[in-house]
């Protein structure tokens, strides 16, 4: 059997071996891309599937390094990476970074694969130094820029992350704004616990400068001011959200009924929310009007209001409020009883629920996240819709 499977390899090896030959020669006429040709490729898909790892691992260290052979050396790099064996990857690639008969053409596309594998293997340091270098490389200079905001993320350094990040936007069909509006909200959050607000807000202009539609950026800056007493400010702030993303009204409302409270304008929060119903009939709309109503005029007023809505429009959250309302005058111990069981109906319908979900791949949780955890996407968490949710 041994005998047969060195047969087999040199037979291989012989087919990829005139290929070589043939493309190297093709290649100094015209000067092309460096690229293997796709049936190169083919070729050792063919040792790949047919050969076990023993038989591959002692045909690589058998190989010579030379000018004919380095596409192939790449090509297998890159197959033990893709089949989640980093450490054999970092071994080839080693291999050709140590080898000064590497032709210069192949030098930053080997550096960039062994920094892929060191990614892959979770070794961030190592892979950040390498891209850094590749920084002007004129084949792998924006890959590398790319790769170098991901590491910047993941070691939360959003100084770095915005710095790279804005020379990756500034490719060529390269657009990260609402990726680098969320660095720019990142680090604004940081200076916020620092009490630093006058940078802060200068961070989220940057942000909105970045992307318009960052809803998070208007939040921030409305707690900013609200830290600082200027409600009115807060409120200006607070209603550009829903000409931003109307999905994000929800989050607006608890900040606008607070800065009324400070303003003593419970009815013109009201209205504001009435006027918005038009557009947006969620729960948290209908019930900001309803609770307001509840405040200013009565829990009768309120009971009126979220009964007509309820009418047009189902809401779990809404039947649980009016339920709440109706508590406040039942008398009869029957009508006690059955609000007390349709309450803890409504109640464990609710609990544990997910608010909030991922556009991009459906991940949901209780928590919003400007930066899905499942799939690291940015601004793809939103308020889940519909009669369970808003
Ligand atoms: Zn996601």
């Amino acid at each position: 059997m041994d005998t047969f499977v060195q047969w087999l390899m040199l037979a291989v090896a012989i087919g990829v071996g005139w290929l070589l030959g043939y493309t190297a020669k093709k290649k100094a006429y015209s000067g092309v891309d460096p690229a293997l040709p796709s049936n190169l490729k083919d070729r050792l898909k063919i040792l790949f599937d047919t050969y076990s790892e023993e038989v591959i691992d002692s045909f690589v260290q058998s190989l010579e390094v030379t000018s004919e052979t380095v596409g192939m050396h790449l090509s297998i790099g890159s197959h033990f990476r893709k089949n989640g064996e980093v450490e054999k990857a970092i071994l080839v690639h080693q291999n050709l970074m140590s080898r000064p008969e590497v032709p210069k053409s192949y030098a930053d596309e080997v550096m960039f694969e062994l920094a892929r594998d060191y990614m892959a293997a979770g070794l961030l340091d190592r892979a950040e130094s390498l891209f850094l270098q590749l920084n002007e490389s004129r084949s792998f200079g924006s890959k590398s820029l790319k790769w170098l905001v991901d590491i910047y993320q993941q070691e939360r350094d959003w100084d770095r992350a915005l710095e790279y990040g804005v020379r990756y936007h500034a490719q060529k069909g390269v657009d990260i704004s609402v990726m680098l509006a969320h660095f720019a909200c990142e680090l604004a959050e940081k200076l916020v616990e620092q009490h630093h607000y006058w940078d802060a807000r200068n961070k989220l202009r940057e942000a909105l400068g970045f992307d318009r539609g960052c809803v998070r950026a208007n939040l921030l800056l409305a707690k900013i001011h609200m830290a600082e007493g200027h409600y009115s400010e807060a409120v200006v702030v607070l209603r550009k959200v829903e000409g931003q993303d109307t999905r994000f009204v929800p989050e607006a409302i608890p900040l606008l009924h607070e800065c009324s409270k400070y303003l003593k304008t419970e009815s013109k929060f009201r209205h504001y929310l009435e006027g918005l119903l038009v557009k947006n009939d969620s729960s948290s709309v209908i019930l900001g009007i309803a609770d307001s109503y509840n405040r200013e005029l009565g829990v009768l007023e309120a009971e009126k209001f979220l009964e007509g809505t309820l009418l047009k429009k189902s809401s779990l959250k809404g039947l649980d409020r009016l339920v709440d309302y109706q508590s406040v005058n039942a008398v009869s111990e029957s009508d006690i009883r059955h609000l007390m069981i349709i309450k803890r109906v409504t109640q464990s319908l609710l609990d544990g629920k997910p608010v909030y979900r991922c556009e991009s791949c459906g991940f949901a949780g209780e928590l919003l996240h400007w930066q899905c955890p499942s799939c690291k996407e940015w601004g793809v968490v939103t308020p889940i819709q519909g009669v369970e949710g808003e």
